[in-house]
């Protein structure tokens, strides 16, 4: 059986892995969101589409399979919901900036007719195949993916995005015994700082710019860093004076109404009733004006949403905190590289000072050697690394003894399936 990689291949962004075998079955279908949109490339016939979880990059371009073909579709069902709202949002974005997207409303309501939900640990039978989900322990329904042929009784384990490590929402990934194994490698070539200490490093840091006045600004996606943030600055008394905005809001209600998808959901429950919801401009001011408090706002890279109306206001006492991956191209990492952001098509300095917390929703090396020390497969091929992490991943595997690739875009590994 072949394996051809449609995107997120020693890149991350746009994943996309085709199955072709006696059916064809798609795992993901995204967006890269860089200065430009990126599409993964053309899919051809799909029998079957399995979606790991609802992050644009695996999920957004899911609706261009439906312009022609009718794919059944796997995952489970917090990936659907969240999916739709981040599908529902691209269709909102291209249409104010009148750009024509891979697909419209009508092909997004197919995807989620055609999408059949199941929980973790149900054994589904499609064709020949048979199909499991476990936790991948990323974000709310995220998935690890087991594909077994009933003919040959092999198997193939797609991570998805996963980490071992609990999360203050995620208990860690599953790990599943493989035939192939299918991992990504986003830290194939970098380890995490601590995470308790920094915990600790990043409620004083948020603590001392609110005793000063200030406003603590974090950007972050809407789906799973946003709700990870809100449940660890309840955990430390916080949740009162935080607001959220932007989508946020909206994916955390999502996340609240799957309670079988997410650890702990008590204490979320309890930091949205404490935290205060944006509801306009008007709003935005009022919170800047005020300071001594805390905003959750969308975009995490900084590349749109309500957070470009914050950074250029912020005062001098208020800090910004990015805390989630920036991908190369996009304002959060022009802010890294203290480079000026591009907002509305004009090159914004910000003096604001900030910071990077590394909350990681990823597995580090160490645990991503752990997951193929335990799933103990024949083959292993790393996906969804920037630069060298793929290649520097698939060299540790080498020196190990398996058998591992790491394609690049438009390329195929043939498997035993
Ligand atoms: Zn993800
Ligand atoms: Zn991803």
């Amino acid at each position: 059986m072949e394996i051809k990689f449609l995107g997120g291949a020693s890149e991350v962004g746009r994943s996309g892995i085709l199955l072709k075998d006696r059916k064809n079955i798609l795992f993901d279908y995204g967006l890269k969101v860089n200065e430009k949109l990126e599409y993964p490339m053309p899919a051809g016939h799909v029998d079957a589409f399995v979606l790991s979880h609802a992050h644009l990059d695996h999920c957004g371009n899911s609706p261009a399979l439906y312009h022609d073909g009718l794919p059944v579709a796997f995952g489970t069902s917090a990936s659907l919901d969240i999916a739709n709202l981040l599908i529902e949002d691209s269709i909102k974005i291209n249409r104010q900036n009148k750009t024509k997207g891979h697909y419209g409303k009508k092909e997004a309501q197919l995807f989620s007719r055609s999408y059949m939900s199941h929980p973790y640990h149900s054994r589904i039978e499609y064709e020949d195949y048979a199909m499991t989900f476990y936790d991948a322990g990323h974000i709310p329904g995220s998935a690890v993916t087991k594909l077994e042929s009933s003919r040959t009784d092999k198997n193939i384990v797609y991570t998805g995005d996963f980490k071992l490590e609990h999360q203050t929402l995620h208990a860690g990934a599953e790990i599943v015994k493989a035939d192939t194994l299918i991992i990504e490698s986003t830290y194939g070539a970098r380890e995490h700082p601590d995470r308790e200490s920094l915990i600790k490093l990043f409620i004083s840091s948020i603590k001392e710019i609110m005793d000063n006045n200030g406003t603590a600004l974090l950007p972050a996606f809407a789906v799973g860093r946003s709700q990870e943030l809100l449940a660890m600055l309840h955990k430390n008394k916080l949740s009162g004076q935080t607001y959220m905005d932007g989508m946020s809001r909206k994916a955390t209600d999502i996340a609240l109404g799957h309670r079988d998808f997410v650890k702990n959901w008590n204490l979320l429950a309890e930091a949205v009733d404490n935290a205060v919801q944006i509801e306009d401009r008007q709003d935005r001011a009022d919170v800047l004006r005020e300071g001594g408090n805390i905003i959750i706002t969308t975009a995490g890279m900084l590349n749109g949403g309500p957070v470009l109306d914050y950074i250029t206001k912020l005062n001098k006492r208020s800090m910004i905190f990015l805390t989630g991956y920036q991908a190369e191209g996009t304002n959060g990492r022009k802010l890294l590289d203290e480079k000026p952001l591009d907002i509305d098509g004009k090159k914004i300095a910000i003096r604001t000072p900030f910071a990077f917390y590394d909350f990681s929703a990823h597995a580090g090396q160490e645990d991503l050697h752990n997951y193929v020390k335990g799933a103990d497969p024949e083959r292993v091929i790393c996906v969804h690394g920037d630069g060298e992490a793929s290649q520097e991943f698939k060299e540790w595997l080498e020196l190990e003894g398996y058998d591992a690739y790491a394609p690049k875009v438009g390329e195929s590994v043939s498997v035993d399936f």
